[in-house]
């Protein structure tokens, strides 16, 4: 009985495994080992990245595809394996596209980009990591070519990360929702005055900042026995089953919210990947369905619950207890207020939940002109600065705070960025949706409770792994595609209340 299926999952579990084992190279690299091992470690990555793409791509696996789709072409499209074979055949329709040169040449500069660009954003000289940027934007081009596209070169960039959404779509769900944050910053800068994070800026204990993140984090769901948590300078999650996730944090003495909320963050990444089903565990649909859901679940938990006064209203007196000097002077009320400030920044990763998405369309727009042609590299310094103006009414006074600043673009990320602003709109529109489903939400976060929202997001969200699109999956929740409006409602109920506007 379904032979050749069975056959076809047998050569996709070594894909999946040789993938999982990359990861936990990977997580290896930034959490434990010696620097100075890079390349020995980069030399292992490239076999087990090679084996992977080989198998996947072989001659072989593309006739079992075949055959098993025969095989099954009545399985329900919800099933196991039905889907199994559909986001299978994805994985393999794109990776059989890009000829083995081209993701070796690839894999080569992104390696050489990484450290020209970490280099150029030390010495604020953008001319230093322009050679490389062009080199990269003129790979990214012939990517997309390779890939395919129907109307826009960056569909395929985006394809990588959102499968079947378009860079059309992205634009307009962007333009929908620029011009209200635009003046909903603007009006909350007139009243700048109304709130003070200076409460956040003091020396804060670093064991006790762990200890309270790490007790928010377990009250929050994140379940300690299949996962873990360690330091890294730039904090991620990674899952290699649901069994084993891990999440990283990193430390600061004068500032609570990088440990604080940086660990939410992550644990929202984590409770997804612990909460797939055990039927498709440790498959290739055993993780989240794309970056964009991924990300709605990370900042549900850091900013919507985290940074909501009924959480504040059940964790203050904790905090307190913990750090009775910092907070002698400080009531739930203005602790809530400040780490609800909203001040426009140059630095996307530090901007709060009304700049944020402001910072994500600058940078799309920008790359989708780079991927077409219409933005010159050497001109990308200016027209950065030119717009964050317009955009968040700062001018970046160096280009390390500016076009400098993220990782993304060197390492080849292309396509990237928009899955972070969609991910907040995600955020949104499925906690409205969960409220509306279990209206006890709010008053058992505010009563420490958390299991009522984790419960409903495992049931609509986690159980279904990558078997779904997020389109899919978003009107199976909400019964619509993505929307902006649900977070813009949120956005200006929120700050209206605290800046009074
Ligand atoms: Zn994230």
């Amino acid at each position: 009985m379904a032979q050749k299926y069975q056959e076809l999952m047998q050569r996709l579990n070594d894909v999946h495994q040789l993938q999982a084992s990359a990861g936990l190279l990977g997580w290896d690299q930034q959490v434990l080992m010696p620097a100075a091992n890079a390349h020995a470690r980069g030399a292992q990555l490239a076999v087990l990245s090679r084996l992977a793409h080989e198998i996947l791509t072989s001659d072989e696996t593309a006739r079992l595809f075949e055959d098993a789709e025969r095989e099954l072409n009545d399985a329900d499209y919800d099933s196991k394996e039905a889907s199994m074979i559909r986001v299978a055949k994805k994985d393999y329709d794109e990776a059989v596209r890009l000829p083995s040169e081209f993701v070796a040449e690839l894999a080569r500069q992104t390696a050489v980009s990484h450290e020209v660009w970490a280099q150029a954003r030390a010495n604020n000289d953008f001319r230093a990591f322009q050679p490389t940027l062009e080199r990269m934007v003129e790979l990214k081009q012939q990517q997309a070519g390779y890939l395919g596209y129907s109307q826009h070169p960056y569909d395929a960039l985006l394809g990588q990360y959102e499968r079947d959404m378009t860079a059309a779509q992205v634009k307009a769900i962007f333009d929908e929702h620029k011009p209200p944050l635009v003046s909903l910053i603007a009006a909350v800068k007139e009243r700048s005055d109304r709130v003070s994070d200076a409460v956040l800026h003091q020396p804060y204990d670093i064991d006790r900042q762990r200890q309270f993140a790490l007790d928010v984090v377990a009250g929050y769901g994140f379940d300690f026995t299949r996962g873990r948590q360690d330091v890294a300078v730039h904090p991620f999650c990674s899952g290699f089953s649901r069994s084993d996730v891990r999440i990283t944090t990193r430390f600061y003495e004068d500032f609570l919210n990088p440990s604080l909320f940086g660990m939410m963050h992550e644990a929202g990444h984590g409770m997804y990947e612990q909460g797939v089903s055990t039927e498709i565990d440790g498959t290739l649909l055993g993780s989240g369905t794309s970056l964009s859901v991924h990300e709605s679940q990370s900042r549900m938990w850091e900013n919507i619950v985290g940074r909501s006064r009924g959480f504040w209203n059940w964790a203050f007196p904790q905090l307190k207890a913990l750090f009775p000097e910092q907070l002698a002077n400080s009531d739930v009320e203005r602790f809530y207020r400040a780490v609800n400030i909203v001040k426009p920044s140059f630095i996307r990763v530090e901007a709060d939940e009304a700049t944020y998405n402001l910072h994500i369309m600058l940078r799309f727009e920008l790359e989708m002109d780079m991927v077409a042609g219409k933005v010159k590299v050497a001109d990308l310094p200016e027209e950065w600065n030119d717009r964050f103006e317009a955009y968040l009414g700062i001018e970046p006074p160096s280009d390390a705070l500016g076009v400098l600043q993220d990782v993304h673009w060197s390492s080849g990320l292309m396509g990237y960025f928009p899955t972070y602003a969609l991910g907040n709109l995600l955020a949104a529109q499925y906690y409205r949706k969960a409220i509306e489903e279990r209206p006890n939400i709010p008053d058992d976060i505010a009563s420490g409770r958390f299991d009522t929202l984790l419960t409903w997001l495992n049931e609509k969200i986690h159980v279904h792994g990558r078997k779904f699109t997020t389109d899919e999956l978003t009107r199976r929740i909400t019964g619509e595609g993505i929307q902006s409006r649900y977070y813009m409602e949120y956005l200006e109920k929120k700050y209206g209340e605290i800046y009074g506007l």
